[in-house]
Formats: C-alpha cells, structure tokens, sequence
C-alpha cells in the first residue's frame, strides 16, 4: 500500500510516528499551519513555527526518507486577534519561497466571527497576489455547516481564485456536496472522537468519490491516529473496493492536488 498524508500536524507527533506512517506506505506528508494547542503570545511565536515547519520538520521526516511538505497562515482560531493576524500576515511571504511550501492554510473559520472572516479574506487575498494553493479549516460541529457556506461565499467572491487550486478540508455528510458542486476539492477528516470515522468515510466515498476527495488525519495534539488513513484503506478493502480504487484515493487524488505546486514531487 501506497499513500500521502495530506493533512498532518507532525509537530505534535514523535518521531517514532514517522517510522510508523513509512512502515504503513506513506510517501509524503502535508503540514499546514494551525493552532498549537495553546495562543502564542506574539508574531515572534509564529515566525519561530514558521522555521519549525520549513526547516526542522523537513529534516526530521528526512531521516526516514519521508518528503515533508507545509502550508502557511495565521489559524482561525487566533486571527480572532486581528493585530496579531495582521503582524503574521507580514511575515508570511518571506516564508514562501522556502522548498518545502505549497501554499496558503488552513485558513478558514472557527467560530464564524467578523474578526475571522476578515483575516480570512486577507489571507484569500495574500494567496491570489502570489498565486498560492489555498488549504481551508472548516469550523466544528454545530458551526460547520454555516461555516461552510461562509467561506465558500468568500472564496467565490474574489473572481480570481480558482476553485481546482483550493481543497475545503473537515468535510462532513452535511457540507461535501455544495463543496464540490462548486468546483471545490472537499478533504474528509478521520478522527477517532469527532470529525469522522473511516466506516463514515467509505460512505461518503461511496456516494461522491469519483471526484475530488482526499482522505487525512490531522494527526495533531489531540486525541488522533496517524496511521487512520491507511486504516480506512483497509475498511475499503473488506468492503471490496479495488486496489486501484483505494490507490486513487490515499494516493493519486492527493498527489494530483498538490502537483500543481510544481515544488510538490514524489520520491
Ligand atoms: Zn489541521
């Protein structure tokens, strides 16, 4: 089995984690930036971050022969802060061109406020100057769905983005489809408490999978697997789906929505 892990945050994962997700067929890792399970207290905080997901990560999933990729951004939940957000958003472009960046996220929502949906647009805007992939966060729960239609909202409201170049992630049964009636790349989270399950990820796989899904685990500071994907290959194989099928999906699809950063390459 082959897979890319299009969504993981490694920072928060040890490094016997990257011989895990090797052993188990994983062929690139995707971070983007987000919440550290705590507010940082200044711009200084993200820079340093921004280091670690360009410089460090890179490394240490290099020692398993592992490419390591990231994305950048101010997260939601602390664009709440729109000083701060600002002061990120000024450090952002000389992080661009490092080797390993393709492009803007997750940026998004969390909690659907004004302060959110501003650092949201100007993010949008950051991406649509430097012609960036975009990567979006949708809220949780009972915010997703209004969420959702929020930024979908934002992003079709710049004519200059171009839905095939942005993938909304955190998609559930209620929101995968006006995501990618609307040209949208939709991701499917797979999260052992919330967020969904890879029995309910086949299932929506089942219904909208010809198009253009990806499967990741966010693998982060909390409760999470970063071997889900590869076990959820294996829930679409006792449901008999075929090698090539399961390879389209943990595979191709991401690779295909990454390749066009030219930067992104496949060992
Ligand atoms: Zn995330």
């Amino acid at each position: 089995m082959r897979y890319i892990e299009p969504h993981g945050h490694m920072v928060s994962r040890t490094t016997d984690d990257y011989e895990k997700m090797v052993l188990a067929g994983c062929a690139a890792v995707c971070e983007p930036a987000f919440w550290a399970g705590f507010d940082r207290s200044g711009v200084e905080g993200f820079y340093d971050y921004f280091c670690q997901l360009t410089d460090y990560e890179p490394k240490r999933a290099a020692r398993f022969g592992l490419p390591h990729y990231c994305w950048l951004c101010i997260n939601p939940k602390e664009s709440e802060d729109v000083l701060l957000a600002a002061g990120v958003l000024e450090i952002i472009p000389q992080f661009m061109d490092r080797p390993n960046v393709l492009g803007i996220g997750e940026i998004g929502l969390n909690k659907n406020t004004r302060n959110e949906i501003q650092i949201l647009e100007r993010h949008i805007d950051l991406a649509a100057r430097h012609d960036q992939l975009i990567l979006v966060h949708t809220p949780h729960l009972e915010d997703k769905f209004k969420g959702t239609r929020l930024i979908l909202d934002a992003l079709q409201a710049d004519k200059r983005i171009n839905p095939g170049r942005v993938i909304i992630d955190h998609c559930e049964e209620h929101t995968i489809e006006m995501v990618l009636d609307a040209g949208f790349w939709a991701g499917i989270t797979l999260y052992p408490e919330s967020k969904t399950t890879p029995a309910r990820a086949v299932d929506m796989y089942e219904l909208y999978g010809q198009q253009n899904i990806w499967l990741n685990s966010a693998c982060d500071w909390g409760k999470s697997d970063p071997l889900a994907v590869p076990k959820t290959a294996l829930e679409m194989r006792r449901r008999g789906h075929s090698t090539e099928t399961i390879d389209k999906l943990i595979f191709q699809n991401p690779a295909r929505f990454m390749s066009q950063n030219p930067r992104f390459q496949l060992k």
